[in-house]
């Protein structure tokens, strides 16, 4: 199954980007900006190579894919307290899993001001168009 999830989310990405290229009336860009969950566990290469080959499937016309990383930010439902990811003094294994299966999170991450393991996911799931250059 290697790959199957890189393309799918690579496909709902040049879907949106075809979708919105047909309102605004443009037949090509020269640059698409795409922003990566950290939570999200994908192979960037298979990602960019399944960008790059689906808009020829699409008939879209990109110059060039920029994929870039969104942090994975916490807020706590408790204290209102926010925090990143990185901050959290997790170790290496504990690091992994959570990024290999976000919902491990939830096991392993607690407040650091109150302690409190209810808290919501801010950023750092999913993938999303952020930038479109003609
Ligand atoms: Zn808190």
């Amino acid at each position: 199954m290697v790959g199957v999830h890189e393309w799918a989310l690579a496909e709902a990405v040049v879907l949106t980007l075809s979708q919105y290229l047909r309102e605004v009336g443009w037949s090509r860009v020269s640059r698409v900006v795409v922003s990566l969950g950290e939570l999200q566990a994908v192979d960037r290469e298979v990602f960019e190579f399944a960008l790059k080959e689906l808009t020829s499937l699409y008939g879209v016309e990109v110059g060039r894919f920029e994929v870039v990383d969104e942090e994975a930010s916490f807020e706590c439902r408790s204290c209102g307290f926010r925090w990143r990811l990185r901050d959290l003094n997790l170790p290496d294994e504990v690091r992994e899993s959570i990024h290999f299966l976000p919902e491990a999170a939830y096991a392993y991450v607690r407040c650091p001001r109150c302690g409190s393991a209810d808290f919501a996911l801010l950023s750092g799931r999913g993938v999303r168009l952020v930038g479109v250059e003609p």
